[in-house]
């Protein structure tokens, strides 16, 4: 499946097999964000 990410508007593409990709499923599009900005806002929240 393709995913958008929420943050950066930057598609991915997700193995439908990955329990991500089966989660995003039952959730809003735009609940996903792509390993940049997860990894960006991580680190927001850890400092
Ligand atoms: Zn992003």
């Amino acid at each position: 499946m393709r995913v958008k990410c929420v943050l950066c508007d930057k598609i991915d593409k997700l193995d439908d097999q990955l329990p991500l990709a089966k989660r995003l499923r039952n959730r809003p599009i735009h609940t996903y964000m792509c390993d940049t900005c997860y990894e960006r806002i991580k680190d927001r929240t850890e400092t």
